[in-house]
Order: C-alpha cells, then sequence, then structure tokens
C-alpha cells in the first residue's frame, strides 16, 4: 500500500516535469525545434528523477517504515540510473541540435557546470555499481557517492541560467530546489537529534569464535524484533561510519543489543568495544518483523549470523509468552560457528510449539541434518507448505536460493518475506 504511493508520488512528479515542458513547448515549430525541444523534456524528467534519489537515501522514517530501506535503495538504484539516461540524452541531443542548427556549440560557463555535473554523476554512479568488483572499501564509495550533494546544487545553477522566469519549468526548478533543501534540513536535523542522545554501552560479550554482542542503554526506542539500526561508535581511536545491524534484542527488555560477526574492517575491531564506550544509534528501521504481518504458523530460515533478527523475534515471542507455532531452520558451517545455541535449546524447552533444526554443512560426526538448507527438509519437517509464512535471513547467495526453492514449491510471495544483510 505505501509503496503504491510513494510509487504515485514518483509518477505525480514526473506528470509535473511533462506538463510544465507541454506548457512552454512550441508545438508550431516542432519540426524544426524537436531535438531543443525533446532534450528540454528529457532534462525535466531526469532532474525530477535525480532529485528523488536524494529523498530516497535520506531513511525519511515514515516513508521507509511501509516497505523497508532495502526497497527503497533499490528504487534508488533504478530511478537514478533511469534519471542519469535521460539527463545524458538532454546533454546529447542539446549539444547535436546545436551544432547542426548552428555549426558550432557556443559552451558558456553555465553550459561547462552542467557538463561537469552530469561527468561528476556518471562517476558516482559508475563506482557505485562497480565498487566489489574493483574492490574499493564500502566507505570509499560511499563517500564518492556523497559528492552528489555538491553536484546537485551545480546541477540548479545550470538549469536556472538556462530557465525563463514565470514559465512552469521555473517553478518545476524552483520545486526540485526547495524539495532538495529539506531533505538537507531532515538529514542536518537527524545528525542533530541522534549525536544529542549518546547510548552507552553496558556490555561487550563473546557469543562465538568470531561473533561479539554489544549492549547499550539510553534513550528508549520504539522497535519491533527484528528491525535493524544504524550505529557508529565513539571509541578511543575515533567515531565509526555509521553500520547496519540488526537489533538482537528484544523490545521485551530494557537494553538494546547487537550481534556482529567479524568479517571486515570494522567488525573485526567490535571486540575492542570497552564498557563506558559511547555509541550513536539511529533506528528502527527495516519491516522485517512477524507482527508486520497476519499468518498461522512462522518458518524461520536462517543462515549463518542471520539468526540475530530471529533470535530478536524468539525472545519477544518467549517474554510475551505468545502461543505461536514456529519452525527454525538455522545452517552453519560448524558448531564453533553457532551463537545463542544455549538460550534457543532452552527455548525449544520452554515454548511448547517451536522447533529448532540445527544443520552442518562442514562438521564431521554431526548428528543432525547436514549440507545446505533444501526443500527436502522443509517438507520432511513440515509436510504441507500451506498457511504457512516463512522469513528467511542469511547470506545474500543462500537467501536468493532458499526463495527461488519456495517459489518453486507454489508458496505465494506474499507469504515469503526475507532481510538482506546488504545494502
Ligand atoms: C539490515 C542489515 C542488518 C544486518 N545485521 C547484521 C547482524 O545482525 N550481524 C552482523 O554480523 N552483520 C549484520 N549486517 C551486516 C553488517 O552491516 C556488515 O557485516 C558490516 O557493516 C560490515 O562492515 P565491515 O567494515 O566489518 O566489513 P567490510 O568488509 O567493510 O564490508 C563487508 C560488506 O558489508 C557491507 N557494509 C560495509 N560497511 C557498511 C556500512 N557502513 N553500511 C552498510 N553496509 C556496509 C558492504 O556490503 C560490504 O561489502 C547487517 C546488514 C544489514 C543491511
Amino acid at each position: 500500500m505505501k509503496a503504491r504511493l510513494v510509487l504515485s508520488a514518483v509518477m505525480v512528479l514526473l506528470l509535473m516535469a511533462l506538463g510544465s515542458w507541454a506548457s512552454g513547448a512550441d508545438f508550431a515549430t516542432f519540426s524544426t525545434t524537436y531535438l531543443r525541444q525533446v532534450s528540454q523534456l528529457l532534462a525535466a524528467l531526469g532532474l525530477a528523477l535525480v532529485s528523488l534519489q536524494f529523498v530516497f537515501v535520506s531513511r525519511v522514517k515514515f516513508i521507509e517504515a511501509g516497505f523497508g530501506l532495502d526497497r527503497m535503495l533499490g528504487w534508488h538504484r533504478f530511478f537514478g540510473r533511469t534519471g542519469l539516461v535521460l539527463l545524458t540524452a538532454h546533454a546529447v541531443l542539446i549539444l547535436y541540435y546545436r551544432f547542426t542548427a548552428f555549426g558550432e556549440v557556443y559552451p558558456t560557463v553555465f553550459v561547462w557546470v552542467g557538463v561537469l555535473a552530469l561527468l561528476g554523476f556518471m562517476v558516482t554512479a559508475a563506482v557505485a555499481s562497480l565498487y566489489r568488483l574493483i574492490g574499493l572499501a564500502y566507505e570509499t564509495w560511499r563517500n564518492i557517492h556523497l559528492a552528489n550533494y555538491i553536484l546537485f546544487p551545480l546541477v540548479l545553477i545550470h538549469v536556472f541560467y538556462h530557465a525563463v522566469p514565470g514559465t512552469a519549468l521555473f517553478y518545476l526548478w524552483i520545486l526540485l530546489a526547495v524539495l532538495y533543501a529539506a531533505v538537507i534540513a531532515y538529514r542536518l536535523a537527524r545528525i542533530r537529534s541522534i549525536r544529542g542522545n549518546p547510548y552507552e554501552v553496558v556490555e561487550v560479550s563473546q557469543e562465538a569464535r568470531d561473533i561479539w554482542s554489544l549492549c547499550f542503554e539510553g534513550k528508549k526506542i520504539d522497535f519491533l524484533p527484528g528491525q535493524f539500526m544504524f550505529i557508529q561508535l565513539l571509541r578511543d581511536e575515533g567515531l565509526s561510519y555509521a553500520h547496519p545491524f540488526t537489533i538482537s534484542s528484544s523490545p521485551t527488555r530494557g537494553r538494546l543489543s547487537i550481534t556482529p560477526k567479524q568479517v571486515g574492517d570494522f567488525t573485526m575491531t567490535i571486540k575492542n568495544t570497552r564498557v563506558g564506550d559511547k555509541a550513536f544509534i539511529d533506528a528502527p528501521y527495516g519491516v522485517f518483523s512477524f507482527l508486520n504481518y497476519r499468518f498461522e504458523e512462522l518458518v524461520f530460515i536462517a543462515g549463518g549470523i542471520g539468526i540475530t533478527p530471529f533470535i530478536s523475534m524468539l525472545r519477544y515471542i518467549r517474554d510475551r509468552e505468545l502461543t505461536l507455532k514456529v519452525t527454525l531452520f538455522w545452517t552453519n558451517r560448524n558448531e564453533s560457528s553457532l551463537c545463542f545455541r544455549e538460550e534457543l535449546e532452552q527455548m525449544e524447552k520452554e515454548l511448547s510449539d517451536f522447533r529448532l533444526i540445527l544443520i552442518m554443512s562442514d562438521q564431521p560426526g554431526w548428528q543432525g541434518e547436514k549440507g545446505h538448507f533444501n526443500s527436502e527438509m522443509l517438507e520432511s519437517y513440515l509436510g504441507s507448505l500451506d498457511q504457512k509464512d516463512f522469513f528467511v535471513c542469511g547470506p545474500p547467495a543462500m537467501t536468493a536460493s532458499v526463495i527461488f526453492e519456495l517459489k518453486e514449491l507454489q508458496v505465494p510471495p506474499s507469504r515469503i518475506h526475507s532481510e538482506l544483510f546488504q545494502l
């Protein structure tokens, strides 16, 4: 529902761009000036889409709450690229028009400003698409991507120079400039509010060989079990970048916790965190929680550290004494990668309708399920898949393959819910 609303808003903005262009178009001379006029239309549509990107990435809570940040970032990638293609086509057409009509391009400084901004957008988009392939650190590509906040005012300088005051296109540019300014103001206000409410690390505990939990105390956050936060740690070595982590605690308890697995620069340092260190927390985000859906029976499918949203949901179910039928399939390499094992096994005893199925992919002598999660396991433990909602969280490849198998088994997409640990 919310997704349709947001997509409708995108359509309205595009229609406004089309209408603004049409109201100023000179259809009488269209046959000779169509290159110039079509290029203006492309600029209006392209710029409308590009300006929306600042909204999609600004983590506006009331927009994100309906369908999740990952989906919003997916739209950001799709609409951002479409906008960039339109702006590139605009530049090519207008330069070609000038060349064919006047024999020269005559670029003014304001044209160069537009060209510079466009080249900047192209570089940032290319880096965003290729950073993993070229081995760039996440933080480096993100810093390069942030350059778009400087490039956009350059685009505004370019369009206002060419705009005729009083025309509909002129007002469209004003609207886009106001939208951009509103996003900047929202982001600054949000940073201020987050920095004004620091949390304190009250516990650092090792959960498995390479997995640690951090517990925090501070201002109460209303969240649903399964949601995630962005966290920046303020430690002796300075302030870290913001990283997303599922809130592994349950909203039924006072403390917030996260459970990071060591995979890279930042997560390797989690164990160095000390009680008393500070953290800036931006939460909650995401829609991966059974409380968001109507269901009869729950099936949780986790891979490795993808257990964190499920431990939060199970802790909630236990603390609230909910009588729900839940089956958890959890694949790990071997027993040394298991966190929360004792707690989960205790829950199996305490909760009458909770079943835990541990699957080991590389554990010699393991008596339980072996290999990778597969549809035969679903059938042998669950029988019919009707009336069940499936929640999947794990490494991207595993999540994609489980979703594929569920669809092959005719589970309707509306009953498959997933969280990717990758934005
Ligand atoms: C919704 C969500 C929930 C998550 N929950 C958990 C959890 O409960 N436990 C857990 O161990 N991991 C979780 N992650 C993954 C965790 O965010 C990354 O493992 C961590 O940020 C890696 O940082 P690094 O510097 O140690 O590793 P790197 O080697 O620098 O990064 C590994 C990958 O993590 C991602 N990443 C790195 N830095 C950032 C950043 N600042 N912002 C966003 N993504 C980044 C990138 O995809 C990158 O390719 C979650 C991710 C998401 C999106």
